[in-house]
């Protein structure tokens, strides 16, 4: 018999098709949205699930607040609001969030656990029944190798290797746990994948006063991660660009895009930006404040780029004089905030 999960259960695994389909007769139309109270809610309740996803310490807990099917419309609306603020590393952040939240009721749940047996049992049902939809085979032990492979090719940890591994019969054996860390893994994947959607701009029109508040919010938490700007901190590749724009060298469009993406990001203003390109020997204030308005997400189109990672600045033979804290990073950013920390832990120290 076809496993019938509740509305509770769905309302955890929002993501799951049959949570959609829940939901569908319900929400019909997104017009009561901006017609009716309990659309206003239901914004207020996406763009909360959107603020929660970009801080920094988050808290899961077991218990939703209000009614299944609204924590489903929470869903998917948060994903039709971050399609129209079409910034990558928020769309990063609030799949990332999913995945960890689903990871959170996977493992944690404690009337699940208490039903779980070896093989059998409602919550081993569930998670059969979300594996089967993520479209892997996995079991409590073991997954076919080439879903092994391409689930773990992002994560980090040695035991993830393959040489690590017992192999048989194009099986890789896993732990019992580990299964939740994969099945976390692949719906960041899939997550990832559909976004950004493409929504009609009339509606991302209608949702724009919600989208203004959420990019402040944003704003200022990124702001706060990254904390005043500190030049002594920047990674090689930023501090070569620098110097190759003090000491009168045209930057490549790599280059300034680079450059222009990593200061807004790390909270320096445009106008800042601005200042810093006047030292270049073809300035041209317009052209320069166009382009950086642009990059920024201060022009037309609203869409803010992000920092290329450090895969990319190879590429464009950006990646310039790397020492030993590189080896430990994969984007600029991350090198920014390391040496920060190290930084900041050295000053205590003296
Ligand atoms: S490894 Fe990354 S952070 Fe380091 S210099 Fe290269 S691009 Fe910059």
């Amino acid at each position: 018999m076809e496993y019938s999960p509740s509305a509770k259960e769905l309302s955890r695994f929002p993501f799951l098709k049959k949570s959609q389909d829940h939901i569908k007769s319900r929400f019909s139309s997104l017009d009561f949205l901006f017609t009716d109270p309990k659309g206003a809610a239901l914004v207020e309740r996406a763009l909360s699930r959107i603020q929660e996803a970009i801080t920094v310490k988050k808290t899961f807990t077991p218990e939703i607040s209000g009614s299944a099917d609204d924590e489903i419309a929470g869903y998917a609306l948060s994903r039709i609001i971050v399609s129209c603020v079409h910034d990558k590393t928020l769309i990063d952040r609030l799949t990332r969030y999913e995945a960890d939240r689903a990871y959170y009721f996977l493992v944690n749940e404690e009337e699940w656990n208490q039903n779980f047996q070896e093989g059998e049992g409602e919550y081993s049902r569930l998670c059969i029944a979300i594996a089967q939809e993520l479209g892997i085979q996995i079991t409590k032990d073991r997954i076919p190798l080439v879903d092994y492979v391409e689930l773990v090719a992002p994560l980090h940890q040695d035991r993830f290797n393959l040489v690590n591994r017992r192999l048989e019969h194009g099986f890789v054996e896993i732990k019992k746990d580990e299964r939740y860390e994969l099945l976390r893994e692949r719906i960041r994947v899939l997550l990832r994948r559909d976004l950004p959607h493409k929504v009609p701009s009339s509606l991302c029109e209608k949702l724009a006063p919600g989208v203004a508040q959420l990019k402040k919010v944003y704003q200022e938490k990124m702001l706060q991660q990254f904390g005043a700007v500190e030049e002594s901190s920047f990674p090689p590749c930023i501090q070569a660009l620098v110097t190759a724009l003090t000491a009168g060298v045209n930057l490549t469009h790599a280059g300034r895009f680079a450059l222009t993406t990593f200061l807004h990001t790390i909270g320096m203003d445009a106008n800042a930006i601005g200042q810093l390109y006047a030292r270049s020997p073809d300035f041209d204030l317009e052209k320069t404040m166009y382009q950086v308005e642009h990059i920024t997400g201060r022009g037309g189109s609203g869409t803010e780029y992000n920092t290329p990672a450090c895969a990319a600045m190879r590429t464009t033979g950006l990646c310039i004089h790397p020492d030993a804290l590189c080896e430990k990073v994969s984007h600029p950013l991350s090198y920014y905030t390391a040496k920060k920390r190290e930084q900041k832990t050295a000053g205590k120290k003296s």
